[in-house]
């Protein structure tokens, strides 16, 4: 399987979205235009000039629109080549009871969507987005009235769910409050995951604790038979993360190197596959290399390409030649493509352009690909 096949890749987009393409990654790829961007949308945030006119090429690139619909117009080409789609409504640290029913009332909408179209074979909300996230500190007792009233909001979202017969990835965010939700996703998965996989909680093989966790609760699931779902990325508020522990005069809790980060991740694939009839995989990254070890572990375990228990996925906008031509090689592949309205989605675009911007030799492959693509089309 050639992986950096340019005409696969990009076969969904348009001449002219490829240019788009390639222009947006030029300016992420220069860590002072980044910079330079995020003051400034900070400044206009403050004032509340409109936004949309300067952010809109990278709206554009990374989400799929400020509504569901959008979403399933924006599809419409990626679901001919086989790469499936995951709508996520991304506004994050949502604080007030009205955010929370917004929040569900979306994520409803999309299972009732992936309950009738395999091509949105899950559905996806953020943990934060259901409460105020500083009751989820540790400090506080678990039977407080804001963090019952958070798990009802949940169970809403997975008893829906259940009754549609559809997939939740919840993803995890900054460090400080997962164990709270590790502690809750855990109860609903010994719940909802008693025979099929419904919940699927998320792992930032980042945390050098990961893979003692991944080995404790795989454990448990084996001895009180449930099973698990993960989602496993990297993750992504690296600087956040080592700052705040530095402030916090707390022990770092993300590994000292990117290698190291590697090797987990990789070692918690091959654990997972090593255990696939306890551990369903939805494999998050742009990593290649990850890519290849978990293709070769599923050759390995004589399992078959497009196995329902494992999942492969990129975001929207990023590294399509993984996608595009996993998808082609009949494996599951679907797209993150989020959506909100463009002021809540901000925070995601900065983080997708400060990744780029510190990614290097990954962005620049990415711009070279776009490039021959483009050449391709002459
Ligand atoms: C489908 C999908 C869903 C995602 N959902 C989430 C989510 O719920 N939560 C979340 O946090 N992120 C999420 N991400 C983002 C993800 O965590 C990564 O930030 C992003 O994918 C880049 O990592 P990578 O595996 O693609 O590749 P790479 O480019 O190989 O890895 C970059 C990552 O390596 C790690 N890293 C880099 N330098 C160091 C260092 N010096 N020491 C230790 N580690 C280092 C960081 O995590 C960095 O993001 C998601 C990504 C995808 C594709």
């Amino acid at each position: 399987m050639d992986l950096k096949n340019t005409e696969i890749a990009y076969a969904y987009k348009t001449k002219k979205e490829l240019k788009s393409a390639l222009f947006v990654y030029r300016i992420i790829t220069k860590p002072f235009l980044v910079k330079l961007g995020k003051i400034f949308l900070n400044i206009a945030l403050f004032l509340r000039i409109p936004i949309k006119p300067f952010t809109n090429f990278m709206f554009k690139q990374f989400c799929g629109g400020e509504s569901i619909e959008n979403i399933l117009e924006i599809s419409k080409p990626v679901l001919k080549y086989k790469v499936k789609v995951i709508p996520d409504y991304s506004i994050e640290g949502a604080s007030k009871d009205e955010n929370f029913k917004i929040l569900i009332r979306e994520v409803k909408k999309v299972i009732d969507i992936s309950a009738k179209d395999k091509n949105i074979p899950f559905a996806v909300f953020k943990p934060t987005g259901l409460i105020n996230p500083s009751y989820l500190k540790q400090e506080i007792p678990a039977d407080h009235p804001e963090l019952i009233a958070y798990k009802e909001r949940m169970k809403e979202i997975f008893d829906y769910a259940q009754s549609k017969n559809v997939k939740v990835l919840v993803d995890a965010e900054d460090y400080w409050y997962q164990d709270r939700i590790d502690e809750i996703l855990l109860d609903f998965m010994k719940i909802y995951n008693r025979n099929n996989v419904l919940i699927f909680t998320t792992f930032q093989m980042y945390r050098h604790d990961r893979l003692d966790y991944l080995k404790f609760i795989t454990e448990m699931a084996i001895r009180e038979g449930f099973k698990i779902g993960i989602k496993y990325v990297r993750g992504a508020y690296l600087e956040k993360e080592r700052k705040r522990a530095v402030d916090g005069g707390y022990p770092d809790p993300i590994n000292p190197t990117k290698e190291k980060t590697d090797k987990d991740f990789d070692d918690a694939i091959t654990y997972s596959v090593e255990n696939i009839n306890t551990i369903e995989v939805f494999c998050g990254t742009h990593n290649e290399e990850s890519v290849v070890h978990l293709v070769n572990l599923m050759e390995k375990h004589g399992l078959e390409k497009n196995d329902s228990r494992i999942w492969f996925s990129q975001l929207y906008g990023m590294r399509d030649n993984l996608s595009f031509n996993l998808a082609d090689n009949s494996y599951n592949v679907a797209k993150y493509l989020p959506y909100g309205p463009i002021k809540e989605v901000m925070p995601y675009l900065v983080r997708r352009a400060e990744e780029n911007s510190s990614m290097g030799s990954q962005a620049g492959e990415e711009i070279t690909m776009l490039k021959q693509a483009l050449k391709q089309r002459k």
